[in-house]
C-alpha cells in the first residue's frame, strides 16, 4: 500500500469533497479570543478603566459578556450599577489602556487554522463587535491575504450586536453563502449563541478562563481548547454537506389528546421546500430518574412489572414533573414516593430524549449521593414497586449483562459510572 503524506490525503479529501459539492465554503472568525490573543489585556484595561468610573467588575463578568459592543457592554454595567455612564469616554479610556497594555498579539495556531482553510479553497472572513479604526491594517499584519477584509462585518455593520444572530446573518449576506455552507469560529458564549441564532454550525475554542459547558450551554457543537489544537482538525469539518435546516410546521392537529398519549400531527415544510403532511409526535410532559446512593455507597433500585414488554425488572426512581414543579423539586418527590428515601447532595447528571425525531419531551436524570431512608412509600394505585439496595459492583453487572431495558436509565448510570469506575 502506498503511504501518502498528510498533505496529499488533506488535499485528496479537500478535492473530493469539493468534487461532492461537500464542502463549507466560509469561515467566520470571531476577533478577539480567536484571531488576536486580546482578551487579557481587554480584561484589565476593562477592570481598570472601570474602576476609576468607582466600579468594580470581576474578570468573568468580562469573559461572559465577551462579543458586546463596548457601547452595549457600558450601558449594561450603568443598568446593572444604576450609573448614568457617558459610554464614548469610558470606551476611549479602555482603549487607551488597552494600548498602553501593549495591544493585541496574534492567537498562537490561528495562522495555521487560516492557511488549512485557504488549502481546502473555503474563504476566511471576520465578524467581531469592536469598533476599532484600523483593525484591517492589524488583522492583515498577522495574516497577509488569508481574511477576506472587504465582507468583514464590525460593530459599525449591524444595529444589534452578539448575542444577537444579526451580525453572522449580515456576514452570510454580504459573501452570499447559504447558512448551512458556514461555519463559525468563536470563543464566547454570547458570539456563540449569536452564530448558533444565524444557523450556522459553530466550533468554540476555549482560549478563556471560563468552564467548557458554559460554551456548549450557549450553543457550541464542538468545542477545542486551543487554536493549535484545532489546525489539523479543521478540514475535517470543512469537507461535510451543508448544516441541516429546520422544518416549518405549516398545520398541526391532536389525533389523541389523552393524560398519558398525546399525538401530534404536523404539516410540515423542509428547507428546500418540500411538504410532509404527516409527521407524527407524541407528547409527553417532561421527566425525571434519579440515581440515588445511601450514606453506606447502595444504590437504591426498584422493581416492577412494565406492561409494554411484560417483564418485571430492576428500574431505578422515575416520573414525571408536574405542573409548577422544577425537575429537581419533582425528582425529590418521586424518589420519597417511591422508595421512602430522600436527603444527601443532589446534582443533575443529564438532559436527555428517548428519541428525538418523534417525542417532544426531556428527561432530568439527577444523582443524590448519601440518601437515607425517612418513610414508607406512597404510590398510586397502578404502582407496585418492591425497593432493593444493590451494590455498585452488582448494578455495573446488571448494566453489562444487558439486564437493564429502559434506556433513559441506563444511560446516565453509565455515566455515573464512566465518571467514577470501579475500583476493583
Ligand atoms: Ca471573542
Amino acid at each position: 500500500m502506498v503511504q501518502h503524506s498528510g498533505n496529499v490525503m488533506l488535499n485528496f479529501f479537500c478535492i473530493f469533497a469539493y468534487m461532492q459539492g461537500n464542502l463549507k465554503q466560509l469561515v467566520m472568525f470571531d476577533m478577539d479570543g480567536v484571531l488576536l490573543d486580546s482578551m487579557p489585556k481587554h480584561s484589565i484595561a476593562w477592570t481598570q478603566a472601570l474602576k476609576e468610573q468607582g466600579i468594580d467588575i470581576e474578570p468573568d463578568f468580562i469573559y461572559l459578556n465577551e462579543g458586546r459592543t463596548g457601547k452595549d457592554l457600558i450601558e449594561l454595567i450603568g443598568k446593572h450599577t444604576d450609573r448614568n455612564l457617558d459610554w464614548t469616554s469610558v470606551y476611549q479610556r479602555k482603549t487607551e489602556i488597552f494600548k498602553q497594555l501593549g495591544g493585541a498579539c496574534p492567537m498562537a495556531g490561528t495562522l495555521d487554522v487560516l492557511k488549512e482553510i485557504r488549502k481546502c479553497g473555503a474563504r476566511s472572513t471576520v465578524v467581531t463587535g469592536s469598533g476599532h479604526s484600523n483593525l484591517k491594517e492589524i488583522l492583515e499584519g498577522f495574516y497577509p491575504s488569508l481574511l477576506d477584509h472587504e465582507n468583514m462585518v464590525t460593530a459599525y455593520d449591524t444595529e444589534r450586536g452578539k448575542p444577537y444572530p444579526d451580525p453572522y446573518l449580515e456576514g452570510l449576506r454580504k459573501t452570499g453563502t447559504p447558512a448551512g455552507k458556514a461555519i463559525v469560529i468563536e470563543n464566547a458564549p454570547l458570539g456563540i449563541q449569536a452564530a448558533h441564532g444565524a444557523g450556522c454550525f459553530v466550533i468554540a475554542v476555549n482560549t478563556g478562563i471560563l468552564p467548557d459547558s458554559v460554551l456548549w450551554n450557549a450553543g457550541a457543537d464542538i468545542v477545542f481548547h486551543s487554536m493549535a489544537e484545532l489546525a489539523p482538525a479543521i478540514h475535517r469539518f470543512l469537507q461535510t454537506g451543508s448544516e441541516p435546516g429546520l422544518w416549518k410546521t405549516k398545520s398541526s392537529g391532536y389525533l389523541i389528546k389523552r393524560p398519558w398519549l398525546t399525538a401530534r400531527k404536523d404539516h410540515v415544510v423542509l428547507p428546500d421546500g418540500h411538504e410532509n403532511p404527516e409527521h407524527w409526535v407524541i407528547e409527553y410532559s417532561d421527566w425525571v430518574n434519579v440515581i440515588a446512593i445511601t450514606t453506606d455507597g447502595e444504590f437504591v433500585f426498584e422493581r416492577q412489572y412494565r406492561h409494554g414488554l411484560g417483564i418485571v425488572e430492576y428500574e431505578i426512581c422515575a416520573g414525571v414533573i408536574e405542573e409548577g414543579e422544577t425537575p429537581i423539586e419533582a425528582a425529590k418527590r418521586e424518589l420519597l414516593e417511591e422508595t421512602g428515601y430522600c436527603g444527601g447532595e443532589w446534582s443533575l447528571e443529564m438532559v436527555t430524549c428517548q428519541n428525538p425525531s418523534v417525542c417532544s419531551n426531556l428527561t432530568y436524570c439527577f444523582i443524590a449521593r448519601g440518601v437515607e431512608f425517612a418513610s414508607g412509600q406512597n404510590l398510586d394505585y397502578t404502582e407496585d414497586i418492591s425497593v432493593h439496595l444493590l451494590s455498585a459492583k452488582e448494578v455495573h453487572s446488571l448494566l453489562k449483562a444487558d439486564k437493564l431495558k429502559q434506556a433513559l436509565m441506563t444511560a446516565p448510570l453509565w455515566k455515573y459510572f464512566a465518571e467514577n469506575p470501579l475500583t476493583e
